[in-house]
């Protein structure tokens, strides 16, 4: 499929997980696509990776900036990078909330920040967040977590209305349990993984995660000309969990 052919996108957190999966799938519609992650090493060709922390507002515009120059452009962002965090307001110091923040809120601010001035030269310029069902849903032991995901949909909503009347539309993706390498991790720090994985299939109302590919077709059509009179909107890829 050529869908996006001639777009260039750029994806953080695009070395792994739903990020990769995103990458590959604008790859696969048409898309240029370079990946921003601090594993640039672990994408390949079609995907150009390169290394960016985006808690380094430097790093980051110097790799939007090559990104920008590499590809002729840039079309499409997405904002996916984040990290998570597991507790109540009681576990988590406050160096733990500054840094999930730094990583989850203030990624997306530097590189919204360092890729508009590139966004607001194309015809088709969509950002597109992710955030988490976290954002709207209480879920219990994940307060900074789910802090941080209130602020991206927040941020999200806000930065739709800034940028609407220059032809940038930015939305988001709230992805219920998704299953990537992170989940994993979380699964295999269980006393019994399988069991841990059974368990949280099976809390799932269609029984089973979402995967990764899932969400990266949520994040295609909202990046997508196809999605020209969308923005604003958080689009909620979450196997039914939300509404129930
Ligand atoms: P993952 O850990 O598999 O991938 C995250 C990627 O982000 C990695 O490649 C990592 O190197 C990169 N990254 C982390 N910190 C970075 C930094 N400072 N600078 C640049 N890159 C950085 O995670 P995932 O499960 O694919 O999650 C991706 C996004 O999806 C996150 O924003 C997460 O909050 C969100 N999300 C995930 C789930 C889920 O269940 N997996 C659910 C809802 C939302």
């Amino acid at each position: 499929m050529t869908g996006l052919s001639g777009l260039r996108a750029v994806v953080t957190g695009g070395a792994s997980g739903i990020g990769l999966a995103t990458a590959r799938a604008l790859a696969a519609q048409g898309a240029a696509v370079a990946v921003l992650d601090l594993d640039p090493d672990a994408v390949s060709e079609p995907l150009l990776g390169l290394r960016a922390d985006v808690t380094d507002d430097a790093s980051v515009r110097a790799a939007v900036e090559q990104a920008a120059e590499r590809l002729g452009g840039l079309d499409i962002l997405v904002n996916n990078a984040g990290i998570g965090a597991v507790g109540t307001v009681e576990d988590n110091p406050d160096e733990q909330w500054h840094r999930v923040l730094d990583v989850n809120v203030l990624g997306i601010v530097r590189t919204t920040r360092a890729a508009l001035p590139h966004l607001r030269r194309s015809a088709h310029a969509a950002v597109v967040n992710t955030c988490s069902i976290g954002a709207t849903a209480g879920l219990p032991q994940r307060a900074l977590y789910c802090a941080s995901k209130g602020a991206v949909l927040s941020l999200t909503l806000a930065m739709a209305a800034d940028h609407v009347r220059e032809g940038v539309r930015v939305n988001c993706v709230n992805p219920g349990t998704a299953d990537t390498p992170w989940v994993g991790r979380l699964l295999d720090a269980a006393d019994d993984p399988e069991a841990e994985r059974a368990a949280l299939n099976a809390r799932q109302p269609m029984g089973r995660l979402v995967t990764a590919d899932e969400v990266a077709a949520a994040i295609v059509y909202l990046a997508s000309p196809a999605a020209a009179s969308v923005t604003g909107t958080a689009l909620a890829v979450d196997g039914g969990m939300q509404g129930l």
